[in-house]
């Protein structure tokens, strides 16, 4: 819900209305009632990674604390403070028998082969190409697609309201706004996605960080198929890390892209004035026809449009939850990886629990 700024001081301020910071001010909400919760934004709600995504939580994770989050984001998701938010969604793998042991270790959910495929060939994957050596597994319960704009209807966001720094005193924090505004609250998550992040610090003006991360492209097709429907299994291919979310008459292909940016985004906030708010360009559509050709080449001819945006990663993969040397009334959060979506709940409740 849009709300206007207030004069008080808020328990709790969150910079940046992404999932992230979305999913911090509910469960915030949920773990303190009482709390006075309001989330601030330099541009519209969802304007950044969190809109343009294609909001699939994968039950998945490289590593064991990565895997323990989206085990935990699963359970959430499906709680009472997320649930009306998401849908659960069957998923196909289609893969080498090597591929899939090694695959099974990163899941957190169980797999099992099929032991035919016929009864899919009706729908999109009867559109996909399977090679002689491939099996196909079906995960079970694990897939959930999140309706990122449901959530931004929940919580009281102030739109337009870049925050520029934020300045501790004795008794609260001080968020510096537009044209010398200022916001207090007790407690403050940033979660600003691939923006650079506010400056923090003391009245003498020390900033402040989590630093190390890099700017990566994200891109989506959104490809005509008519035989693809919203209660379709969703289609991974992990050897060609290619990802189909079926819908009502087209499909969704989220691939990998290579290309990276310099530096975090900074624009102006207003859309359309950044050059980072483009939109799809030729190159990710050429780059993810490519990608897709190998599985899909009919999909592949007739894609044409998607949307891009960009997102953090560390050179780990690893999502940060950070707060400044000695004060853990802020925390920063960052997905990490350009899976920000799947950990959400689980880095909320880690930010949450810090600052509490
Ligand atoms: C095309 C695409 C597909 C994707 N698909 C998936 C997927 O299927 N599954 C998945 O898990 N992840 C996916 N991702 C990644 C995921 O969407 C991101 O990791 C996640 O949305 C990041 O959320 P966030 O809240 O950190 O950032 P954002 O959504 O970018 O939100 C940050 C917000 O902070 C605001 N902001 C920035 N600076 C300031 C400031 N100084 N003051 C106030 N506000 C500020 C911005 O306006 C923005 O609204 C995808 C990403 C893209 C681009």
């Amino acid at each position: 819900m849009v709300v206007r700024p207030i004069a008080v001081v808020t328990d709790l301020a969150v910079v940046g209305a992404g999932v992230l910071g979305l999913t911090a001010a509910l469960w915030a909400r949920h773990r303190h009632p009482a709390w006075t919760v309001l989330v601030l934004d330099r541009q519209q709600v969802l304007h950044g990674a969190s809109g343009h995504s294609l909001a699939i939580a994968a039950p998945s994770g490289h590593t064991p604390r990565v895997r323990e989050l989206a085990l935990r984001s699963g359970q959430l998701y499906r709680s009472g403070v997320f649930r009306e938010a998401v849908r659960d969604r069957a998923g196909l793998v289609v893969c080498r028998a090597a591929t899939a042991r090694a695959l099974s270790h990163h899941l957190t959910a169980p797999v099992r082969r099929l032991p035919a495929i016929e009864p899919y060939e009706a729908g999109l994957l009867g559109e996909l190409r399977t090679d002689a050596g491939d099996e196909v597994y079906a995960v079970g319960r694990g897939f959930l697609h999140v309706e990122v704009a449901a959530l931004a209807a929940w919580v009281d966001i102030v739109p337009d309201w870049p925050v520029v720094s934020c300045i501790r005193t004795r008794s609260c924090w001080e968020l510096r706004g537009p044209g010398g505004a200022v916001h207090r609250a007790r407690r403050v998550v940033v979660a600003v996605g691939p923006w650079a992040a506010p400056e923090v610090g003391d009245r003498s003006g020390a900033a402040w960080g989590a630093g190390g991360g890099r700017v990566k492209r994200v891109a989506v097709l959104r490809v005509p198929a008519a035989r693809a429907t919203a209660s379709d299994p969703l289609v991974v291919f992990p050897e060609e890390n290619l990802l189909l979310a079926p819908a009502d008459g087209y499909v969704e292909v989220s691939f990998l892209r290579t290309r990276w940016r310099d530096v975090p985004l900074s624009g102006d906030g207003q859309p359309g004035a950044d050059p980072a708010d483009q939109g799809l360009t030729d190159e990710d559509l050429a780059e993810g026809r490519s990608a897709l050709a190998a599985r899909g080449p009919s999909l592949a001819a007739r894609a044409t449009v998607g949307r891009a945006f960009w997102d953090t990663y560390y050179p780990d993969a690893e999502p940060r939850v950070t707060s400044p040397p000695g004060d853990r009334s802020l925390v920063r959060l960052d997905g990490g990886a350009g899976t920000g979506v799947r950990l959400a709940p689980a880095l909320a409740e880690a930010a949450i629990g810090a600052v509490e």
